[in-house]
Parts: structure tokens; C-alpha cells; sequence
């Protein structure tokens, strides 16, 4: 889950990382009001998930409060072009913040780092520009330090980096501190990126984030709830934020009509391509993963069905650490509890698949015995079910 950067800098200054003073506008009057409250020059910054909003004139400066209505009046419903995102986004929100007064732009981010299995920080003197650009031209500017997950990020690693990149000792003493508190609020909200570009030296040498990049690991959002809700923005699904919210692994796919329900998900891929071989679309990836419970079978059943375009469900279980029957008991809470008007075709596999079988001998579903067979029913099922 991506953050939008007034969001991503709420957090960080609860971690005691220091912010521009500002606040976000939907409108020119608003951001008029936020621009006469701050009493200086603004910097109006348009909120959309992509970088490079400075090249795409989402990032403008005014000098008076009736200045920034105009910009935002300007830019407020706008579409542009984030060459960064490679889309078109509209900008619905902007953040103006006290214009600051830079001396200098420098990168700090810290992420996960696959070869070395850790998080690492990484700082570069060469900040507030593309750091992809900076590590392919220029990678001795580029500092990257693993950061040991037992000892956390220390004063002394951080430090070194900072030495590493080329700070010199007073500055590097204040860095390290916001580092630290850049590395809490990464571990605190189980983010997988949280970066800062630029982080602003000011004319007067105090240190600002003044850009926030943050992404957080899906699979942690349902320990995040002060988060996931956040997640309400009009970009996002309602029913892929539901399942966030519920913990599950569901992504909705335009257009299809087939839910698809499986464990594992190289087995739900494959599901989703049976089902096109059979001649229908799959209108979702829902993996429930390994030793699924009752309950989250039965609310993953809900969430599948809560697209109205769903015309047949397929569950395709092949049981390994996930019981036959712990499906089967979910498969019949569904039943019961929801609403359910389509056909479901249920394949099962493996461990305690006959038991699942069994419980399921008396519910209105179709049992098959492959998963070819599966989904040749689903899809007949659903077209018989729309044409009558
Ligand atoms: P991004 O292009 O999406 O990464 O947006 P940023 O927030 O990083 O802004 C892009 C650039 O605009 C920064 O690198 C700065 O050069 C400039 N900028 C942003 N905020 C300010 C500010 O408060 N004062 C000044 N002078 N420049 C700013
Ligand atoms: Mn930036």
C-alpha cells in the first residue's frame, strides 16, 4: 500500500522526524486560508501516487495567499503526466507547506535489501532528483548500509553512513537522530520503503523532510488499522480495501465474471488459467494461503461475492497444511450466512479432502474432481445462470 506524502509525513513527525508546517486543500479557498495561515511563500504540492511531481507541474511555489488560490485553482482537477508513474493521474489534493529555504537536497531511504535478507539504509549527498538516475551515473555518491534487525539502526551506523556520504561531523550528529526516528517509523509501521527526497538542509542548517515516499508490506496492513485506514482514497477498490482490512490476499480483476478461491498462489494462477482455457474470465485472485481457518474461508467467500460481476464461484484447494474440512466447514458458513445466488463449484484435494467432501454432501454446491473438471462446471454453471 502506497502512502500519499502528507500522510507519509504525519507519521514521520510522530516519530519525531521534523516537517514543513502545513496542511492539505481540496479547494483554492482552502488553500488561500492555509497559505494566509502560514504568513509566508508556499510551496503547493500535488498529491498522487507517483514521484517526479516536479517535472510534472504538480509542484509549484507561491508568494501570497491569493497566488496559491490561483495555482490551486489551477491545478486542483487537473490530469497530468507522471513520466515516473508512466500514467496520467488527477490531482484531487494538494499540501501546501511553508516554501523552505534550501541549501542543499539530500537522500535518505531506508527499504529491504534482497541479497543481503535486510533492511538497509541508503544516503546520498546528491538528493531531489531520481535516485535511479544518480546510482546508474554517479554510484560512488551512493552510500548503502545493512542494518543488523537486532541491534536496530545504531547512532554509530548511522553515523558512518552519513560520514560515508560525505557529511561533515556536526550535521552528520543531527542526521543520525532523524534517521533513527526515520528507521522507528519504518519498523513501526511495517513499511517496505520509506524515504525521504529530498531531506532539506535550510539556508539556516536545520534538517527537513521535505518529500515523502512510503510503502507499506500489504501482508501487515491488518496490524496497521490507524493505516489501512487510510486506505479509502478513490484510486483504491472497495473491495480489495475490505480485504485488506479482513487480512486477505484478494485483487480484483476488471471485466470477469468467475471468483476464484484457492491456497497458494501458484495454484490460483493456475486456476485462473483453467478457467480462461474453459472459456470464462476470472473476476479475481483470492489466495486464503496456508492452513486457512473456517472463518476467514467464509469471509473470503463474502468479499468474492461482494462483486456484483461474480456469476460463479470455483474453490480450488489442494490440501497440504490447509485441512479439507476446516474449508468445508467455512464453504457451509458461507451458505448460511450469506446471501448466496450463484453456482459454486468446489474442488478438494489432499489433506482431509474426504472428510471435506463428507460435510459437504448436503450443501447446494458442485463438487468436482479435478480442477479441469472445475472449472468447465463454473463456467457453464454461471453462463446457464445468465441466460435464464
Ligand atoms: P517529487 O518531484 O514528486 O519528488 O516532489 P518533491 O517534493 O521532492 O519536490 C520536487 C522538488 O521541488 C524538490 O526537489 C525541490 O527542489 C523543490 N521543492 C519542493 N519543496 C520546496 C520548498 O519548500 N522550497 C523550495 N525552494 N523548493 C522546493
Ligand atoms: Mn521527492
Amino acid at each position: 500500500m502506497k502512502l500519499f506524502e502528507y500522510q507519509a509525513k504525519k507519521l514521520l513527525a510522530k516519530y519525531g522526524v521534523p516537517i514543513p508546517r502545513g496542511s492539505v486543500a481540496t479547494t483554492p479557498e482552502q488553500a488561500e486560508e492555509i497559505a494566509s495561515d502560514l504568513g509566508q511563500a508556499v510551496v503547493l504540492k500535488g498529491q498522487v501516487h507517483s514521484g517526479g511531481r516536479g517535472k510534472a507541474g504538480a509542484v509549484k511555489i507561491a508568494k501570497s495567499p491569493e497566488q496559491a488560490r490561483q495555482i490551486a485553482a489551477d491545478l486542483i482537477g487537473k490530469t497530468l503526466f507522471f513520466a515516473q508513474a508512466g500514467a496520467h493521474l488527477r490531482v484531487d489534493t494538494l499540501l501546501l507547506e511553508e516554501a523552505l529555504p534550501i541549501k542543499q537536497e539530500i537522500y535518505v531511504a531506508i527499504t529491504q535489501d534482497r541479497a543481503s535478507q535486510r533492511d538497509v539504509l541508503i544516503v546520498s549527498t546528491m538528493g531531489g532528483m531520481d535516485i535511479e538516475l544518480v546510482a546508474h551515473e554517479n554510484p560512488e555518491a551512493i552510500s548503502k548500509t545493512v542494518i543488523d534487525p537486532l541491534l536496530g539502526l545504531t547512532d554509530y551506523a548511522a553515523r558512518d553512513a552519513l560520514f560515508d556520504a560525505g557529511f561533515e561531523k556536526t550535521l552528520a550528529g543531527k542526521a543520525a537522530g532523524l534517521l533513527k526516528g526515520l528507521y522507528a517509523a519504518y519498523v513501526g509501521t511495517d513499511a517496505t520503503l520509506a524515504e525521504i527526497n529530498p531531506l532539506v538542509i535550510t539556508e539556516e542548517g536545520a534538517l527537513i523532510a521535505g518529500d515523502a515516499k512510503w510503502l507499506i508490506d500489504d501482508n501487515a496492513i491488518f496490524r496497521q488499522p490507524e493505516i489501512a485506514a487510510l486506505a479509502t482514497g478513490e484510486d483504491d477498490d472497495p473491495i480489495e480495501v475490505e480485504a485488506r482490512r479482513r487480512g486477505i490476499q484478494y485483487v480484483r480483476l476488471e471485466g470477469g465474471e468467475i471468483g476464484i478461491i484457492g491456497n497458494g498462489a501458484g495454484l490460483v494462477m493456475t486456476t485462473m488459467d483453467e478457467v480462461k482455457r474453459a472459456g470464462g474470465t476470472p473476476a479475481d485472485f483470492l489466495d486464503i494461503g496456508g492452513g486457512a481457518k473456517a472463518e476467514s474461508v467464509r469471509s473470503s467467500l463474502e468479499i468474492v461475492l461482494s462483486d456484483p460481476n461474480v456469476k460463479g464461484v470455483l474453490f480450488n484447494i489442494f490440501g497440504g497444511i490447509t485441512r479439507g474440512d476446516e474449508v468445508a466447514k467455512g464453504i457451509i458458513e458461507g451458505l448460511s450466512t450469506l446471501n448466496v445466488k450463484v453456482p459454486i463449484v468446489v474442488r478438494l484435494s489432499g489433506t482431509r479432502a474426504e472428510e471435506g467432501a463428507a460435510l459437504l454432501a448436503g450443501a447446494s454446491i458442485v463438487a468436482a474432481q479435478t480442477m479441469q473438471e472445475a472449472a468447465q462446471q463454473v463456467v457453464a454453471l454461471a453462463n446457464k445462470a445468465r441466460k435464464s
